[in-house]
């Protein structure tokens, strides 16, 4: 393979004036992209909480640590800053070459901390009480007039979830994706909790919420699924749904019809911290849903290892294809996040490689090689 100005510009033949490289033995893959970050909580030894709690359970420590952290000397903005960057560090390491990063702050393209991996920014948006639909409307189109894009970082937006966003706030953030031709991330379907509150309005959501004064009885009309979010999250430019642990099969169905616009984030560690239970990453693929990978972030998983991720997301799914498992961790999110010359070892895309040591030995499929460790 040859390279020239950072782009593959052969992908067998080496010309007499190149330097050749010999890597040894490993196994030359596209550097990944982690479809899902929040790092933000990059500084988090281990995960909040333990295996097994409730999703709002794990809220409230993440509201509580939050709150402790208010209380130090150093203010939010500072604190944020120095997770990210020690986030940005670890997913180098890790071979990562883009991110799709929840951002709670609005960043301006020359304060977000800066490295050498790409950050497809979804800034988040939260309001369930209809009084706050037009603030928040305003405030994003505001950031996304600001925030001028760099080539290390490029705005999007976040509705955040069914049960801290109005409808017609996603409406309108849908409406805004559409305008600017930029994706939208969206939590959907993460725990049985939400699916309870969307249906009925009760359960442990409604109690967390109106603890946090963020409750609107009026806000979800009763018998609310995950489906009536994503015919709105169809509407956008693209979309990529977080999660997506509990959507039913006619959702997936939905969704499969949806094609390249729409795109699941699947964080495997994350849904085996929260859920004993199997992520049905079969009877998406099986339907043809384009699956991404992520690691979520470290309130709920131990570190941004993208390969750990593949390697626990393959032993999880025996029956997947490994390549498939490789190419939602690379080429699938790179498409999720508009980034089009990542994802692949290609003439043309960008030299953003990573290299994994394997055991050299005969196999038909050498992906297995991959996520033998
Ligand atoms: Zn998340």
């Amino acid at each position: 393979m040859t390279v020239v100005d950072g782009r593959v510009d052969g992908v067998s033949q080496a010309s007499p004036t190149s330097t050749t490289i010999d890597l040894g033995d490993v196994a030359l893959i596209p550097a990944f992209v982690n479809a899902h970050t929040h790092l933000e909580f990059s500084e988090l030894e281990t995960p909040l909480g333990e295996p097994g709690n409730s999703l709002v359970d794990w809220i409230r420590l993440v509201v509580a640590n939050r709150r402790e952290q208010a209380l130090g000397a150093a203010s939010r903005a500072e604190r944020v800053t120095a997770a990210v960057n020690r986030g940005l560090v670890e997913s180098e390491q890790a071979g990562v070459a883009a991110i799709g990063e929840i951002a709670t702050l609005p960043w301006e393209a020359s304060t977000f901390p800066q490295s050498r991996v790409r950050c497809r920014l979804f800034y988040e948006q939260i309001g369930l009480p209809r009084t706050r639909v037009q603030q928040c409307l305003d405030g994003a189109r505001q950031w996304l007039t600001d925030f001028v894009d760099s080539p290390l970082a490029v705005k999007s937006l976040s509705p955040h979830a069914p049960y801290t966003v109005h409808p017609e706030l996603l409406a309108g953030l849908c409406e805004l994706s559409k305008t600017m031709r930029i994706p939208l991330a969206m939590h959907l379907a993460e725990s049985p909790e939400e699916l309870l509150l969307l249906k009925n309005g009760t359960g442990p959501f409604k109690e967390l919420l109106q603890e946090l004064d963020a409750w609107d009885e009026q806000a979800m009309p009763r018998d609310s699924q995950p489906l009536d979010y994503l015919q709105m999250l169809a509407r956008a430019d693209r979309a990529l749904v977080v999660h997506g642990n509990f959507l039913s099969a006619a959702e997936l169905d939905y969704v499969a019809g949806c094609g390249r616009q729409m795109t699941i984030a699947y964080c495997p560690r994350t849904f085996h911290f929260f859920h004993d239970a199997t992520y049905p990453l079969g009877e998406m693929l099986g339907r043809g849903i384009k699956v991404a990978i992520g690691t979520d972030s470290r309130a709920s998983n131990p570190d941004l290892d993208m390969l750990a991720e593949m390697r626990f997301a393959a032993r999880q799914h025996a029956e997947i294809a490994p390549s498939k498992i490789l190419e939602m961790a690379t080429r699938n999110g790179a498409d999720a996040l508009g980034y089009d010359d990542l994802g692949e070892i290609a003439v043309g895309k960008a030299a953003s490689f990573h290299t994994v040591p394997i055991g050299m030995r005969c196999v038909d499929d050498p992906h297995v090689l991959l996520f033998e460790n």
